[in-house]
């Protein structure tokens, strides 16, 4: 399939399935992408991603959770195969999603 930047609403619904590793400030998550297939690994990294409504990175000391309960991260397809159309410096189908983690 050729590479295509979308969000995908699939995505957001398999991460239940995916696996979760814990690591340094967050999290990685490995599963496979229901657009292409391919099994990836995302790392998740909460204090770095987390968005707020006005658009600031919430540091640990600006009370996290406090604007938003239910923060969401980005999470993309980032498979090693091959995807026509895809940037030269890019990774993964295209497929990405919005996704609740807790933590
Ligand atoms: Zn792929
Ligand atoms: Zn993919």
């Amino acid at each position: 399939m050729d590479y295509s930047e979308r969000t995908e609403l699939e995505l957001a619904h398999s991460v239940g399935n995916f696996d979760k590793q814990q690591i340094p400030g967050g999290v990685a998550i490995t599963g496979s992408c229901p657009s292409c297939r391919h099994t990836f690994t995302y790392p998740i990294i909460f204090e770095a991603q987390l968005i707020t409504p006005g658009g600031s990175i919430t540091g640990q000391s600006a009370g996290r959770g406090l604007t938003d309960p239910a923060p969401k991260y980005l999470l993309r397809c980032v498979c090693l195969e091959d995807h026509p159309g895809r940037p030269a410096d890019g990774s993964g189908c295209g497929a990405m999603a919005y996704i609740n983690i807790k933590h």
